[in-house]
């Protein structure tokens, strides 16, 4: 827009893994038409990390590079941003930050059947016990735009699809 406001809203989908992200994101982006930023995909296609972390086996994502990557993006609107972090962002991106949760006993089985054990199993359900998801997005954006929702059943996900699909329709500029 003109003004350098945003036409359509931006909208980050956080929670620990396997809490539903991705598959929350991709529906979501289907059914209003937003753009799916899958930020850990995004990482690996681009190189946007220093290296390969042996004991979390995981990437260790440099944030600038993804910030940087994105910005543009960002800044026109109309994006719906999957990652299982969020305090590294601009505050300004985001008209709204969606928590996703898990029960501890769901979550477990998921991540185990997605081949995850030991040290990553265990850190990634106390990261679901502690809420530290939920946290950090209270401490990095304004309360009144974050919300935590449900995930445990394949209701949930369609029922969460649906009320922000209302919410993204409804959303006027500001
Ligand atoms: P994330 O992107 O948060 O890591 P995914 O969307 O990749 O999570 O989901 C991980 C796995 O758990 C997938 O096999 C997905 O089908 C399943 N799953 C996620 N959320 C739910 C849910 N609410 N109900 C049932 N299965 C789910
Ligand atoms: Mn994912």
């Amino acid at each position: 827009m003109a003004d350098g406001g945003r036409a359509r809203p931006n909208i980050l989908v956080t929670g620990t893994p396997g809490t539903g992200k991705t598959t929350t994101c991709s529906l979501l982006a289907e059914a209003t038409n937003l753009r799916h930023i899958n930020v850990g995909e995004l990482v690996r296609a681009k190189d946007l990390h220093d290296g390969w972390d042996e004991e979390f086996e995981c990437h260790i994502i440099n944030e600038d590079l993804v910030c940087d990557e994105i910005e543009d993006k960002m800044e026109d609107g109309g994006n719906i941003v999957d990652y299982h972090g969020c305090d590294f962002f601009p505050e300004r991106w985001f008209d709204c930050v969606v928590v996703l949760q898990t029960d501890n006993s769901i979550l477990h089985d998921r991540l185990s059947s997605r081949g995850y054990m030991g040290p990553k199993l265990m850190n990634n359900i106390e990261c679901e016990i502690f809420q530290v998801l939920l946290e950090e997005a209270k401490a990095s954006y304004a309360e009144e735009i974050v919300v935590a929702l449900q995930s445990d059943t394949v209701e949930d996900i369609s029922r969460n699809v649906a009320n922000l699909t209302e919410w993204v329709n409804n959303w006027t500029p500001r």
